[in-house]
């Protein structure tokens, strides 16, 4: 053998940079499936049906296309579980000359790959990983000297260097950001289309088997797997995306809704994410449309900014932080984690529903994860540790690129404001805005205080008060405390005391 290709988990695509210079007479492909990775955490079992599949469905298409592949599987009775010792076994068995890769998307991966070259006195080439956009070091020269790393800024420039939704130097529209269109609720009259769900073949229902089998205490279902699980399919689902949801992905992106976990979102997350499919495809798509005038501004904006915007900027993020990101808790949250997130029992129908959402799909869509699941973890104070191991498990397209600068930046704060200008801390009132979780809730969204009031309302206040010193001088939350300083002694004794008892409750396994 010339060169070996080593191919992770999340890199299933032939176009992938580490094939680039592939001979098929002379080099040859390593992929491995290890146990370890689908049980550092609890994952959900569709996570690791979908992995799983995709993978072996990867390897089937790369031999059919004249690739050799040594592919290692779960329960191969060689499975060394790390990469090293199956590398030093190809070596002394047929030798190569060059270990090529693109670049892993975890920062432990990569610190294992900077040390290959040494222990395996083997040249290891790593290269670019072309399944995002942005390179790191772009990221990090878009970075150097700036005060704040404001994702809308790092999105323009996108924008501009690809020149997307541009008409000359401006943006299509006048404007870069059309969110504030964004909000609509939605009524329960309003007709989602049907998610895309393939057909089950052998190797995905040979693969749920062992799972339900191998992994049975794990979170959630297998029942009804229909993710898309080769890049066919995956096409086929984002075909159907921009034909059947794109034109109401804009209006309703913040909505929620009982009984509809899907909506008008792409669910494209978990194919980008482990290559299935590239993001520059997607958002060209969607421009296309817009050209063709068959989708509106407002959606394809929307649904380009998630991808080049914030998808990028949170991969960034991570790189241009991580180790210490991982361990931060700025607003020192101590709280363990509630069992609710991992049985859905309880009064809180938004957090209810959504919980149920995530065990039946591996599946939330954004609102739910960021403004019930999230901000519920960060007003109540539940530690970062926990709300990551959490996130980490349940969704399938977590990965700890994207799922810890959500989590620690986005829905947590724990990060001190790196990402977000403020926390995204809210009362019951935003969900009840938004959905129609509270129609159907043991608590009262208007009731502020006392046993029957919902939770997020005094639990807001209360996260104000406890983290005043740290919060105060943000200018965003100015009114917040102004309307916090309003409030008479007696009220803020009550709303503390109302938390207090609530917290009490939660930390003692009762019901709340
Ligand atoms: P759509 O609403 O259709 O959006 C289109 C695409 O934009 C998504 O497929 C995704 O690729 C991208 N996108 C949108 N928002 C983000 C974002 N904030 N960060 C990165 N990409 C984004 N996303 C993950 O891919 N993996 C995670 O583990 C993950 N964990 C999250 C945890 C929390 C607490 C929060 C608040 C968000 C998290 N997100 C995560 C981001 C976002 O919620 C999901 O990408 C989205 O819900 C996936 O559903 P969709 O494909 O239908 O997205
Ligand atoms: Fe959630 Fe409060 Fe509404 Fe109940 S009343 S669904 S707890 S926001």
């Amino acid at each position: 053998m010339r060169n070996l290709c080593v191919i992770f988990p999340d890199q299933l695509n032939p176009l992938i940079s580490s094939l680039w210079d592939f001979d098929h007479e002379l080099d040859e492909i390593l992929i491995c499936e290890f146990k370890k990775d689908f049980t550092n955490v609890n994952h959900h079992k569709k996570k690791i049906v979908y992995q799983l599949s995709c993978m072996r469905h990867f390897q089937s298409d790369l031999t059919e296309m004249g690739y050799k592949v040594n592919y290692v599987k779960l329960d191969d009775s060689n499975n060394y579980d790390y990469f090293l010792p199956h590398l030093q076994a190809l070596k002394r068995a047929n030798g190569f000359e060059k270990l090529i890769m693109t670049e892993p998307s975890s920062f432990d991966d990569l610190s294992s790959v900077n040390r290959w070259n040494e222990q395996l006195k083997v040249s290891v080439i790593i290269r670019k990983n072309n399944l995002f956009i942005c390179d790191r070091e772009e990221f990090e020269t878009w970075s150097n000297g700036r005060k704040e790393l404001r994702q809308e800024y790092f999105y323009r420039m996108l924008r501009k260097k690809f020149n997307i939704l541009m008409e000359r130097d401006k943006p299509v529209g006048d404007v870069w950001n059309f969110d504030k269109n964004n909000r609509k609720s939605l009524q329960d009259n309003i007709a989602v289309p049907e998610k895309y769900t393939s057909c089950l073949d052998d190797l995905t229902i040979e693969v749920i088997e062992m799972v339900n089998h191998e992994f049975h205490d794990h979170f959630g279902t297998t029942d009804h797997f229909g993710f898309a699980v080769n890049r066919k399919q995956a096409l086929t689902a984002l075909e159907k995306f921009i034909q059947e949801r794109l034109e109401n992905f804009g209006d309703y992106q913040d909505a929620m809704l009982s009984g509809e976990p899907w909506l008008f979102h792409s669910h494209l997350s978990m194919y980008l994410n482990n290559g299935l499919l590239n993001p520059m495809e997607c958002l060209k798509y969607a421009e296309n449309e817009h050209k063709a005038s068959k989708a509106p501004i407002n959606s394809v904006e929307g649904f380009i900014r998630q991808i080049l915007g914030w998808r990028e900027y949170v991969r960034g993020i991570y790189w241009l932080k991580m180790p210490d990101y991982k361990n931060m808790n700025e607003l020192d949250a101590d709280i363990p984690l509630p069992p609710f997130f991992w049985n859905a029992d309880t009064n809180m129908n938004c957090i209810k529903e959504s919980v149920k959402n995530t065990m039946q799909n591996a599946y939330a869509h954004h609102i739910q994860r960021l403004m019930v699941l999230g901000n519920f973890a960060l007003i109540a104070g539940i530690h970062p540790k926990d709300v990551n191991y959490w996130f980490l498990s349940v969704y399938s397209d977590a990965y700890e690129w994207v799922e810890l600068p959500n989590v620690n930046g986005m829905a947590l704060f724990a990060d001190g404001g790196i990402m977000a200008t403020k926390p995204y801390a809210s009362t019951g009132a935003y969900i009840d805005r938004m959905s129609n979780y509270c129609d159907d809730c043991c608590y009262n969204v208007k009731e502020k205080i006392g046993d029957g009031a919902c939770p997020f309302n005094y639990l807001y206040w209360n996260f104000l008060e406890r983290n005043q010193l740290r919060l105060s001088k943000n200018h965003r939350l100015g009114l917040a405390y102004k309307n916090l300083e309003k409030l008479p002694k007696e009220k803020l004794t009550s709303l503390r005391n109302s938390s207090e008892k609530f917290l009490l409750k939660m930390c003692k396994g009762e019901k709340v």
